[in-house]
């Protein structure tokens, strides 16, 4: 072990392209795969795990905004690359420059950029993104929206200087159980594919239809049309274990002390904490400002060579406790994994009270990436 990485996440960018080419197998001849690599691609490092999709052969890449498709470009990721969120129009320029994909979420947008790119005397390639009930971005096309929806939709994509090459929209509960979930979903799909055509018999022809989250590639195969758009099956969560996925991350840290406690002692901030019995304490060198969420104080255990050590008191800003009382052979150096491989980053996640997602791209920038096959 390098004792200078205090706390590291081991990352596997083998069992990445395992996981695409396992969703991959699942679906339809000839449907495209968008791996979605925003938030660092969910803390997995969007360089790396972009050059090995594109490797593998997918066939398109989606950020969440402007420097982080700028990143991937001069990093030389030459493939197709999706804006998910919105760019000023004064960044129009760049994303031409850098061949980049915008989405457009309204019809005033659709003008601004269709202005800017035609005084540059270039044209910007564009996804329309419909709002089927997601209620965030998107052309509103629901119930009495439909016809200005489509009236909108259309004006956006006949701007000159516009390259409408794609069309989505998002699901909102498509990897949430039960009838009333799956009702939505459908419902969702079937508006989209009720405005696709409506906009087509305008005249309009997109190459990409797209709708299909991780979600909705393991619970809806029907929903995807020319291409998925998956993110966190990618990362080994979200098939409930029905593609065999594999998780990533794996966050590791070590024990950097050991003393013995007296007790009836309070124990970090706070005191929320009471030794019951004179404790062998570990402390180790990971904290809030590393990912480690503060809610998950006295709740949570983390794993040694030689089994679950319990957590105790407070996580601080860059440690925490962890009890050794019963596990005399774990001593200094000791390696700790946080999650990953023992303890599933669901599983811990779940105790904090959110989802993987979260507890996966909230392993800050202190934790140096190491990438291990
Ligand atoms: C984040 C995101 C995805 C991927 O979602 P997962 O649940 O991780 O598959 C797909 N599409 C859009 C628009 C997104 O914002």
């Amino acid at each position: 072990m390098d004792l200078r990485k205090r706390t590291w996440a081991e990352i596997s960018l083998d069992n990445i392209e395992y996981n695409y080419r396992a969703i991959r197998a699942a679906l339809p001849d000839g449907c495209k795969f968008l791996g979605v690599v925003k938030a660092d691609a969910y803390g997995h490092g969007a360089v790396e795990v972009s050059r090995r999709l594109e490797s593998a052969g997918a066939d398109y890449l989606a950020v969440s905004c402007l420097d982080e498709a700028v990143e991937l470009r001069e990093a030389g990721i030459g493939m197709p690359i999706l804006i998910l969120g919105h760019t000023p129009r004064e960044y129009v320029r760049e994303l031409i420059e850098r061949d980049l994909t915008q989405t457009v979420t309204c019809e005033a947008k659709a003008i601004e950029y269709a202005r800017e790119a035609a005084s540059l005397g270039k044209t910007l390639r564009i996804h329309i993104k419909v709002d089927t009930g997601m209620s965030r971005l998107g052309f509103l096309t629901a119930g009495g929206h439909f016809e200005q929806g489509i009236a909108n939709i259309v004006s956006a994509c006949r701007q000159r200087n516009l390259d409408p090459e794609g069309v989505y929209t998002h699901f909102a509960v498509s990897d949430e159980p039960g009838a009333e979930a799956e009702a939505y979903t459908r419902e969702q799909f079937g508006l989209f594919m009720k405005v696709v055509s409506a906009v087509e018999s305008a005249g309009i022809r997109f190459r990409i239809r797209h709708c299909a989250n991780s979600g909705a590639v393991v619970n809806y195969p029907e929903t995807a049309l020319d291409m998925v758009r998956p993110g966190i099956l990618l990362y080994g969560f979200g098939d409930g274990g029905r593609l065999g996925l594999r998780p990533c991350m794996r966050l590791m840290t070590h024990v950097s002390t050991i003393k013995y406690i007296d007790a009836g002692l309070p124990v970090s901030y706070g005191g929320t904490f009471v030794t019951a019995r004179r404790t062998r304490m570990g402390v180790i060198p990971i904290g809030y400002a590393d990912g480690l969420f503060r809610s998950l104080s006295n709740n949570c255990s983390f794993i040694t060579e030689k089994g679950p050590a319990p957590q105790r008191g407070r996580i601080c800003m860059d440690m925490c406790m962890i009890d050794l009382t019963e596990l005399p052979e774990v001593n200094l150096e000791s390696l700790i994994e946080i999650f990953g491989r023992r303890q599933s980053a669901e599983a811990l996640a779940a105790r904090a009270g959110t989802i993987s997602y979260e507890l996966l791209c909230s392993v800050s920038k202190r934790v140096p990436r190491v990438y291990v096959d």
